[in-house]
């Protein structure tokens, strides 16, 4: 379709031409094409002068503007000018910036030839006007005809766009055309620059490859316009020789370079990608052949192999779009609007189509609106990847939810588990201490009830020896002899030594009374002690429990002196059987550290303190056993942790009594020297909070 409207437009440009030998400079302000009045003579030898080409056959030619192709040869341009307008002085434009060599050849007023020397050869300064076309001054009286003389040389194509006019109406089409080559420049600045940025920020090596591209695109165009001649290397003119052989060249390079990161090429097709590096070898070879200063062969190949790659890029665009991948519809576009423009450029170098305005600035045009469309192709990009990223951070989300649930019901089935082990296990410990308890407590019991019934034969008999003195009183009636009587009580009291035998009574009901209160006390204490399983909140004196808790320590055989320092103390909401437990745990830990404690020299020793404070109470443990090591205190509250020999501990004690003080909202805290003793210190809250 654009196609189609482009060649009509061509056709048309072509059919409105018509020729003549002379040259009319019309009366109006106006530029005049002159492109189609020219009459050509090639001089193959290149050797002729301007007096040997007077005489020549110049040759009238069939385009708009003459198009000579890449040629050794020098090229003669012969104009006639006839002048009908009412001034005298006027500007030929050359606009080709790329020729090598030119001479231009005016008349005198005695039609004597002077010449002028222009070109890309020549350093920028030398121009008359400076301005990368190449402009001549004209001079012919009112109503006269001169003939001027244009010689060139070139190792580019060679193409005649000429233009002749008043000085004012050339400049202001001049005017214009830097109007829009800014523009086209400023489009591809932008470009460069955003692309750039972006490639900071996101150091995706796409858009670096990108940047390289666009900026080898925009000298290569404007190259074509001779600006960076007029404005970056004025005075080296050897650059130009080259720059537009080497700069195509590269433009392909760079071209397939972005293509290969951009629609990863690599990843969908490996010969596709190997086959970019063949194109790109193959772009040596012209380079190769403008230094050896073959040029219209170094032309003609730099042009099939442009024409091959872009139809290559064109291909591996497509292939990629049916791979799938979406940044590749916007490539193809971008890079199919650019090739039309090549396109149209190649078919009008090879003479195909005509040299007109349009089918010299398609590359540029194309270019511009390939790289914005680049551009927006890139920002998508980013957007995929970004989208892609939300998807890749949705899908871990889901996954890690699905894990987290997965591993709280874990978590939650070893929890109970733990929990059930936990409270058989705290189980255990109660009912080995119990054992341990009974044991001591049978023991305990057995020496006061030793007391009553080891006192219970020698009371007996003393009762008897009683019962006998109390019978012979008895005896004693209205008809016997008193004193007789009296005489035999004496021996017998005598006889059985009543004095001691009272002394001996006493002393006996003496011993049972303290073994039966003894044994009381063990029962009471065994009370206090057995409130262990209450589960009610209820005041308690923390005193009564530490007894209650010694008493039945007391039972177990142990040779340690106890001290007690015990201070009033106000009640404390708590669970006091709980409690009991603790101190029975910890003053346990510290008879048996203080037992096995072999570095001290002394007796060993239990001092258990309380401590009556504001809100608080204190209770103090503390021994001169063997102490611990810091290792040891890091871990004493965990279950399981023992340095006890197998049946002497299980480990759990101090992690129950931890738990106890806890869940009183209360506090544990362990002082220790090794082989001095240790304290532990317990404070507890008077009362309760939420309970
Ligand atoms: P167990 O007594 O069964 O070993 P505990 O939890 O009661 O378990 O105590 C843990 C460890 O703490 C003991 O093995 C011991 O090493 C240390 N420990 C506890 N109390 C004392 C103390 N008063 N002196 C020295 N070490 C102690
Ligand atoms: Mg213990």
């Amino acid at each position: 379709m654009k196609i189609k409207i482009i060649i009509s437009l061509i056709l048309f440009l072509n059919s409105c031409y018509t020729y003549s030998n002379t040259i009319n400079i019309p009366e109006e302000d106006k530029v005049t094409n002159i492109s189609s009045n020219l009459l050509i003579y090639e001089d193959s030898t290149s050797l002729l002068s301007i007096n040997d080409i007077l005489n020549k056959p110049f040759k009238k030619h069939k385009q708009i503007v003459p198009n000579l192709g890449v040629s050794n040869s020098t090229f003669w341009i012969q104009m006639t000018i006839k002048n009908l307008s009412k001034l005298k002085h006027f500007i030929l434009e050359l606009s080709l910036p790329s020729l090598d060599y030119i001479e231009f050849y005016f008349p005198d007023s005695t039609d004597k030839y002077s010449v002028i020397e222009a070109g890309e050869n020549l350093p920028f300064i030398s121009r008359k006007y400076q301005d990368p076309n190449y402009l001549f001054d004209i001079n012919i009286p009112q109503h006269e005809t001169k003939v001027f003389y244009l010689k060139i040389i070139s190792t580019e194509g060679i193409q005649l766009p000429i233009k002749i006019g008043p000085q004012n109406a050339i400049f202001n089409q001049i005017k214009n055309r830097d109007i829009l080559s800014g523009l086209y420049f400023g489009i591809m600045l932008v470009m460069i620059f955003y692309n750039l940025f972006v490639f900071l920020a996101v150091k995706d090596k796409s858009y670096i490859y990108y940047v390289v591209y666009i900026i080898l695109i925009l000298l290569t165009q404007t190259s074509l316009q001779g600006y960076p001649f007029q404005y970056l290397w004025p005075n080296y003119p050897i650059i130009n020789q080259y720059s537009l052989f080497i700069l195509p060249a590269l433009v392909g390079i760079a071209g397939m370079a972005f293509m290969n990161v951009f629609l990863k090429v690599n990843f969908y097709n490996r010969s596709l990608f190997k086959l970019s590096f063949l194109f790109a070898t193959l772009y040596l070879i012209p380079i190769i052949l403008v230094f050896l200063r073959n040029f219209e062969l170094s032309q003609k190949l730099l042009q099939i192999n442009a024409g091959l790659v872009s139809l290559f890029m064109l291909g591996t665009s497509i292939y990629i779009i049916k791979k799938g991948y979406k940044p590749a519809k916007y490539f193809l576009i971008a890079w199919g609007i650019f090739l039309i423009g090549v396109i149209i450029f190649i078919l009008k170098d090879f003479e195909i189509l005509p040299f007109n305005n349009f089918t010299r600035y398609t590359m540029q045009i194309g270019s511009a609106i390939e790289t914005v469309l680049l551009s927006f192709a890139l920002a998508n990009k980013i957007n995929i990847i970004q989208a892609e990223k939300e998807e890749l951070i949705m899908n871990q989300n889901v996954i890690l939810e699905q894990k987290v649930d997965e591993r709280t019901t874990e978590l939650n089935k070893t929890l109970k588990n733990l929990k059930e082990t936990q409270s058989q296990l705290v189980d255990a410990e109660k009912m080995s201490s119990l054992g341990q308890l009974t044991a001591g407590i049978a023991h305990e019991i057995n020496n006061p009830i030793n007391f009553v019934s080891s006192n219970i034969p020698p009371l007996k008999q003393d009762i008897d020896d009683l019962k006998t003195i109390i019978k012979k009183y008895e005896e004693i009636n209205s008809s016997s002899n008193i004193n007789e009587k009296l005489n035999e009580i004496n021996t017998l009291k005598q006889e059985l030594d009543y004095e001691f035998l009272k002394t001996e009574l006493n002393t006996i009901i003496n011993g049972i009374e303290t073994g039966a209160k003894r044994t009381a006390e063990i029962v009471k204490g065994l009370k206090t002690f057995s409130r262990l399983d209450e589960n009610d909140l209820t005041l308690a004196n923390i005193n009564e429990g530490i007894e209650s808790t010694l008493t039945i320590l007391k039972s177990t055989s142990f040779d340690v002196d106890l001290l007690l320092n015990l201070n009033p103390l106000p009640e404390i909401e708590c669970f006091p059987g709980k409690l009991n437990q603790v101190f029975l745990n910890v003053i346990n830990n510290a008879i048996q550290a203080t037992k096995e404690n072999t570095t001290r020299p002394g007796k060993g020793k239990v001092e258990v303190t309380t401590l009556s404070e504001a809100k608080t109470i204190k209770i103090l443990i503390s021994d001169n056993g063997y102490g611990m090591t810091e290792e040891t205190k890091a871990k004493i509250f965990e279950p399981f942790f023992t340095t006890k020999k197998i049946g002497e501990g299980t480990g759990l004690g101090l992690s129950i009594v931890y738990r106890i003080i806890e869940n009183h909202k209360g506090k544990i805290e362990v002082n220790s020297i090794i082989n001095r003793g240790t304290t532990f210190t317990i404070t507890l809250p008077i009362k309760q909070q939420n309970i």
